[in-house]
C-alpha cells in the first residue's frame, strides 16, 4: 500500500506526527501553483516568501530521509491546479491512499473534499496539529449566545491551558491589561533594529517573473528579510523575547510616523505557515518572562499572550463558525471602490501614506495601522468589503483567509453587523 501525503504551502509544520517515522511507502507532495498565486493579486514578497519557505521545508524533509515530490511554479509537468497535480502523481506512482492535513481556508477544504469524492482510492483528513483549539470549539463554546465576545473566550483559554493563572485567578489580579497598552511612543525607549535574515531568493524571483505572475508591492533587491525555516523562525522568537517583549504591551497600540515595526514581533508569517506553533511561542515567552520578571512586567506579557491565544484562535473559530456565509456579509451595504492610492501609496494624507507605503515596501503593517488607519478610512468612505478583503488578503505576507477575513470584514469594516466588534471602530476614533 503506497500513501501520498499532501502538504499545502501553509502547512510547514515539521513537528507534525506525520514525520515521526520515515517510510519508503509514503511520498509527500508539494506544489507551487497558479491556482494559489492567482486567486487574488498577492504582494511579491508574499509569493516569494511562501515559495522560499516551501522549498526549505521540502529540502529538510528530503535530508531527513522522506520521499518528496516538489513541483516548482515553472516545472513543465506542473498542471498549476491541485486536482490535476494530485491525480497525475497518484497515477504515476500507483498510489493507493491520499492523506492531507485539514486546510485552514474554506476554499481549499471545499476543493479537497470534492477532489476526494472523484478519486478511486481512499482518502483521509488529519489534524494539522498547530492550533490550541479545533475548528468547531469556538462555536460550541458560544452555543446559544447572540454575541461571541472575545474576552469570554480568552479567559476560558487562560483557564483551560493554565496560562498566567494563579489557581482559578488571573496572575497579577487582572485578566486584561489593555488599558496599560495604550501609550504613545515619543522616541524612547529605543527600538532595536528588526532582525533581517537576508535570504537569497534570486532564483525564485526569476521563476515568478518568467511565469508572468501578476503581483503588487515592492521588493528592492533579492534578499527576503522574513524567516523562512525553523531555525530562523526560532531565532526571530528569541530576538523578540530578548529585545522587544520588555516594551511590547506598553506600545502595542502605538503609531509612529517613522517606525514601521515598533516593538511588534513580526512572527505572524512564521506562525501562519506553521513553521512554529502558537504553543511554542507562548511557552517560550512565558519561560523568558519567568526568568526575567524583575525587568519584564506582566502587562507586557499578557498583552502578547492575549493576541496569540485570544485573538488568533478566536478569529479562526469565528471563521469556521460562520463560513461560507461570512464572506458575503455587507451589513452596511457599502459599495464604493477602493481608492487608487491604496495600490500606489500616492496620497497627501500622512497616516494613510505611511501605512500604505509600509505595506507596499514590506508586505507588513502592524495591527493599529491595519485597523485604525486603512481600515477606518475604508469604512468611512463606504468601500465595498469585497474590495477591502482583496486588498488585505493580497498585500500582507501573513494574509490567509481564516485570519484576514474576520479581522477585515468583521473587526475593521463591521460588515458582519457586530459579530466580532461591539461597534464600528470608526465611530470611536479619537
Ligand atoms: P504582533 O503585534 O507581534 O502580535 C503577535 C501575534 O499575535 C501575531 O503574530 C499574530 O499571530 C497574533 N495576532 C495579533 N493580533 C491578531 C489578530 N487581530 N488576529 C489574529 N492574530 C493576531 N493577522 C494575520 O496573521 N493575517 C492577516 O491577514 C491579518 N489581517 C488583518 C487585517 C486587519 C484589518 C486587521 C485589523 C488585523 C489583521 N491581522 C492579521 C492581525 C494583526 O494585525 C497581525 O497579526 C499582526 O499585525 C502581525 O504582525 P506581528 O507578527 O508583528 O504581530
Amino acid at each position: 500500500m503506497s500513501t501520498l501525503r499532501l502538504i499545502l504551502g501553509d502547512q510547514l509544520n515539521s513537528q507534525h506526527s506525520w514525520y515521526n517515522t520515515v517510510s519508503n511507502k509514503t511520498t509527500y507532495c508539494m506544489f507551487e501553483m497558479r491556482q494559489e498565486t492567482d486567486y487574488v493579486k498577492h504582494h511579491i514578497q508574499k509569493v516569494v516568501g511562501f515559495f522560499a519557505a516551501m522549498q526549505e521545508f521540502s529540502r529538510q524533509l528530503i535530508s531527513d530521509g522522506h520521499k518528496v515530490i516538489y513541483l516548482t511554479i515553472d516545472d513543465s509537468s506542473n498542471h498549476q491546479c491541485l486536482e490535476k497535480n494530485l491525480k497525475s502523481v497518484i497515477d504515476s506512482l500507483n498510489i493507493s491512499k491520499l492523506e492531507y492535513q485539514s486546510p485552514d481556508e474554506y476554499r481549499l477544504d471545499y476543493q479537497l473534499k470534492n477532489i476526494c469524492k472523484t478519486l478511486s482510492i481512499s482518502s483521509k483528513q488529519v489534524d494539522s496539529e498547530h492550533f490550541y483549539t479545533n475548528r468547531n470549539q469556538l462555536s460550541e463554546f458560544f452555543k446559544g449566545k447572540k454575541q461571541f465576545l472575545m474576552e469570554r473566550f480568552y479567559r476560558d483559554m487562560r483557564k483551560k491551558h493554565h496560562i498566567l493563572m494563579n489557581g482559578e485567578q488571573p496572575e497579577g489580579g487582572e485578566w486584561n491589561y489593555d488599558k496599560s497598552n495604550r501609550n504613545k511612543w515619543k522616541g524612547s525607549p529605543g527600538i532595536p533594529p528588526f532582525i533581517n535574515f537576508k535570504n537569497n531568493v534570486d532564483s525564485i524571483l526569476k521563476s515568478i517573473n518568467n511565469c508572468n505572475i501578476d503581483t503588487i508591492g515592492r521588493f528592492d533587491g533579492s534578499t527576503l528579510t522574513y524567516p523562512i525555516n525553523r531555525k530562523q523562525s526560532l531565532e526571530q522568537l528569541e530576538y523578540f523575547n530578548q529585545n522587544l517583549l520588555v516594551h511590547f504591551g506598553d506600545y502595542q497600540d502605538a503609531l509612529h510616523n517613522d517606525e514601521v515595526y515598533l516593538f511588534h514581533s513580526r512572527l505572524s508569517f512564521a506562525m501562519n505557515l506553521k513553521i512554529i506553533s502558537p504553543k511554542e511561542v507562548v511557552s517560550s515567552v512565558l519561560d523568558f518572562y519567568r526568568l526575567n520578571n524583575d525587568e519584564i512586567t506582566i502587562s507586557q506579557v499578557e498583552g502578547f499572550i492575549r493576541q496569540v491565544i485570544g485573538w488568533r484562535e478566536y478569529m479562526r473559530g469565528m471563521y469556521w463558525a460562520h463560513m461560507p456565509e461570512y464572506k458575503k456579509l455587507n451589513t452596511l451595504s457599502n459599495q464604493n471602490q477602493i481608492p487608487e492610492f491604496f495600490w500606489t501609496g500616492e496620497t497627501q494624507m500622512n497616516c494613510l501614506s505611511k501605512t500604505i507605503n509600509n505595506s507596499l515596501d514590506n508586505a507588513y503593517a502592524h495591527h493599529i495601522q491595519r485597523l485604525m488607519v486603512t481600515g477606518n478610512y475604508l469604512l468611512l468612505t463606504q468601500t465595498n468589503p469585497d474590495e477591502v478583503d482583496n486588498w488585505y488578503l493580497g498585500i500582507y505576507i501573513d494574509a490567509l483567509e481564516w485570519v484576514q477575513l474576520p479581522n477585515t470584514r468583521g473587526m475593521s469594516q463591521f460588515a458582519d453587523g457586530g459579530l466580532i466588534a461591539t461597534k464600528p471602530y470608526v465611530s470611536s476614533g479619537s
